[in-house]
């Protein structure tokens, strides 16, 4: 994650960071992403009492809550707290405007660059920022948008020019730039770039590594093999029974399932590693095991090591795209009963 970091710096050099450590630090835990990340200039996240965490944990520097307030009470927070607030919806303001002076609330107002879920539009923002500037407990820090197309080529083009004819001759800092962003799309690093994804070692593209982005994976699944089997030409293997071997195979039981947040839809086909070679699972997902193909370990045995993604040789991004969804859904979804070992290793 550190290695990463550094990637993401060297890609937006003028920019400062805000890492990205919503859903647990994308599965990775608020512990670790807060060691990991003590060099970044900010930290960005959703969760409010995740926040609170932050700051007991003695983290000093900006947070910034990228959904803003959700209730009043969390105005009250981030005063008490020294929150940075999003505010994309007008709601957002009346709850600012219960606050009195000292210490002031900095706040970033959200342009709606053609997401087309949260922001202003123009004539909204420059509303939006007439009221803030007249109240007393508000401080307006800048402006921030959030890409829909930053992984394509191009996608961008129209949501800066947006960006850029809606806050104009406003006052303050930019900030625009995703993972996909800022590794492809300079003009859109501006004064804060906020990665997530590429911290974590997972690509924002779908068609380019990771490791082709230069990034290094940060969290490693690996399980054992539980059982290994004998199947004979027309033996079936799971729920389901989805596969049939059509021909005299081995196959192994991996202790890691669903509930440890492998993806049930990962087809027979999906890549796996045991004993340090690349196989692929077979037949249907299930709870708690799935089974792998051991024809290409042959001297596999119960008790080798399995790696289901992050090591040398399954990247999650390849399991996610068997599977039918993209990495992060499989880091945020990491299931809490799977033992954690945080590596400190600092090379
Ligand atoms: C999650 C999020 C990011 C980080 O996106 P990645 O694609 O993971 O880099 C940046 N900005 C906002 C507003 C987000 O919600």
């Amino acid at each position: 994650m550190r290695h990463n970091l550094a990637r993401a710096r060297a890609r937006a050099p003028g920019a400062q960071v805000w890492a990205v450590i919503k859903a647990n630090a994308y599965g990775h835990g608020l512990a670790a992403a807060l060691a990991a990340f003590e060099d970044a200039d900010g930290l960005a996240l959703v969760e409010f009492d995740k926040a609170a965490a932050l700051r007991s944990l003695g983290w000093r520097k900006p947070v910034l809550m990228l959904e803003g307030a959700f209730e009043a009470a969390d105005v009250a927070q981030a005063r008490r707290e020294r929150l940075s607030l999003i505010v994309h919806e007008p709601g957002q303001l009346d709850w600012l405007a219960g606050v009195g002076g000292d210490p002031v609330v900095p706040v970033y107002l959200k342009f709606d660059s053609g997401m087309r879920r949260l922001g202003f539009d123009a004539a909204g923002l420059r509303s939006a920022h007439a009221r803030l500037s007249n109240l007393p407990g508000v401080a307006c820090r800048g402006f921030a948008s959030h890409f829909a197309n930053a992984d394509l080529a191009g996608g961008t083009d129209a949501a800066i020019a947006a960006f850029d004819a809606a806050v104009a001759d406003l006052p303050g800092e930019r900030s625009l730039a995703n993972s996909a962003a800022v590794l492809g799309v300079p003009p859109a690093h501006r004064d804060w770039v906020r990665p997530g994804v590429m911290l974590y070692g997972g690509s924002p593209y779908a068609d380019r590594s990771a490791a082709d982005c230069g990034l290094r994976p940060a969290m490693r699944l690996e399980s054992r093999l539980i059982a290994v089997r004998a199947l004979g030409r027309g033996d079936a293997i799971g729920y389901g029974s989805t596969f049939v071997a059509d021909r005299p195979m081995r196959v192994g039981v991996v202790a890691c399932g669903y509930a440890d947040g492998y993806p049930r839809h990962a087809p027979t086909g999906t890549p796996i590693a045991v004993a340090g070679r690349l196989t692929r699972t077979v037949g249907r997902v299930s709870m708690d095991m799935l089974s792998v193909d051991l024809d290409p370990v042959p001297g596999a045995q119960v008790g080798d090591a399995v790696e289901l993604w992050g090591g040398p040789r399954v990247a999650i991004d390849d399991v996610a795209a068997a599977a039918g969804t993209i990495g992060y859904e499989l880091m945020c979804a990491l299931a809490p009963r799977v033992p954690v070992v945080v590596d400190e290793g600092r090379d």
